[in-house]
């Protein structure tokens, strides 16, 4: 066999490729990123940029699965199930619906919590260091509630959080409304993380790709990727530019990773959970922080260059279109909380898959199998906020360095 063209293949410019591609070029390895439309054309879009430690608890936790149900039948409900045939999504659904209990609620958040905490950390540094310019913002996020039950259930659920190292500060109605201007009369109340963080995602993968490119990283656009074959020495990939060949390849594929890595005879449960937003240009009244109006699950998020409202989680595969009815439930929510709940103009109305795994924690590590191929996918909800630990993490495994946490809870192994 020839020597390898490439040290190590990125497949993937979305913010996982990018992160991973960044942390192994500062490793010393060489890296050439492969992707097939343009650098963040994926979920690392137009998502919602909250960088959120308190997110830590997964989507399973008890009492999910009933809602769910009630929730299949409200086309317009921010978590949404298109009934149909595809046994892939119901066996996804059935190892999900198992782990709604309490047990695997405080193993996935605890591993979660790792990821995401080294992670908010990495990437304050990585804006200074790399003077990223991507509107980061390191001020806290809210939960916003309107209806009092649901509030005192997050009031309680945060003493929980605290055990996980994450803090928070509680507002009544009229506190929140003296403090937060934005909101209008009658919320229940709000619940401040202070840790949580945010920036303009597409932003933020531009910058990823202009250091990757100022460290010696090769970027090819518009490169699919259609096959990809381990040798002994490396791996052999086919792209529609011909082929590649690495001593190590990444495959970074968010909600594409499934189908793509069949061909290596690996079953990996990723299902595409799609969200929509809106992206306006600013309103000439924002809220200070960004927001989830936790009765709609609504994400509001503003930078100085524009507003946008997301969210939804709708289980329909791999399905490209822009459902009118998901987007107005964007806008109707924001209308029951935000004194301008959109802004002047629309610029951009836009839906993203992000890869879903039913526990709720990406794929780290080398793939079962294959000595020179590495899995970094399944970030689900939050691929942004767990970028950097990602990309270090990777780098760390691949170099053989000792990881700064445990790489135990996020190995591929897991789903074999
Ligand atoms: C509405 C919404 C809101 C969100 N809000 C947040 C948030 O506030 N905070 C947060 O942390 N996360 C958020 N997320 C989740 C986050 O967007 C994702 O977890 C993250 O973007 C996943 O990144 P990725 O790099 O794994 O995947 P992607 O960004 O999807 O990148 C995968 C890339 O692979 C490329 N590709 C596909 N097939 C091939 C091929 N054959 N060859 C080469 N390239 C290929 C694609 O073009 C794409 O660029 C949100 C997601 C959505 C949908």
């Amino acid at each position: 066999m020839n020597f390898p063209h490439d040290d190590v293949l990125v497949i993937g410019g979305g913010a996982i490729g990018l992160a991973t591609a960044l942390a192994l070029l500062e490793a010393g390895r060489g890296v050439r990123v492969l992707e097939s439309a343009a650098v963040g054309g994926g979920a690392s879009h137009g998502n919602c940029g909250t960088i959120t430690p308190s997110h830590a608890p997964p989507l399973a936790a008890p009492g999910v699965v009933a809602q769910a149900l009630r929730w299949m039948f409200t086309p317009d409900a921010p978590l949404y199930l298109k009934p149909r045939f595809d046994p892939a999504l119901w066996r996804w659904l059935l190892h999900f619906a198992a782990r709604c209990n309490l047990r695997s609620w405080r193993q996935s958040t605890q591993a979660r919590s790792v990821l995401l905490e080294d992670s908010r950390a990495r990437l304050a540094e990585w804006v200074q260091r790399h003077a990223l310019d991507c509107e980061f913002v390191e001020e806290g996020l809210d939960y916003v509630f309107r209806d009092a039950r649901r509030f005192r259930h997050y009031v309680d659920e945060c003493a929980a959080l605290r055990e996980f190292g994450i803090d928070s500060q509680v507002f009544d109605g009229s506190a929140y409304e003296r403090e937060e201007p934005a909101v209008l009369p009658g919320m229940a109340g709000a619940i401040r993380f202070p840790g949580d963080a945010r920036l303009r995602p597409d932003r933020y993968v531009a910058e990823l790709a202009r250091v990757v490119r100022g460290k010696g990283g090769r970027i090819e656009e518009q490169c699919r990727v259609e096959g990809i074959r381990s040798l002994p020495d490396g791996v052999l990939v086919e792209t529609a530019n011909g082929q590649r060949r690495g001593r190590d390849v990444v495959i970074a594929l968010g909600a594409w990773t499934p189908a793509f890595v069949r061909s290596l005879d690996l079953r990996v449960p990723i299902q595409p959970g799609k969200g929509y937003s809106i992206t306006y240009s600013r309103p000439s009244v924002v809220p200070r922080h960004a927001m989830v109006l936790k009765d709609r699950s609504v994400c509001v998020t503003v930078w100085d260059s524009g507003f946008r409202l997301g969210s939804t989680m709708e289980f329909s595969g791999h399905d490209g279109t822009l459902n009118p009815t998901r987007l107005a439930a964007l806008e109707r929510g924001a209308r029951e909380y935000l004194r301008e709940p959109v802004g002047p103009q629309a610029h951009e109305r836009w839906y993203g898959w992000r890869p879903m795994t039913w526990d709720d924690l990406p794929l780290l590590g080398r793939a079962p199998g294959h000595r020179h191929v590495w899995l970094a996918a399944g970030h689900g909800m939050l691929g942004i906020s767990m970028s950097a630990a990602t990309g270090q993490l990777m780098a760390d495994l691949i170099t053989d360095r000792k990881p700064a946490f445990d790489p135990t809870p996020y190995r591929p192994e897991r789903f074999s």
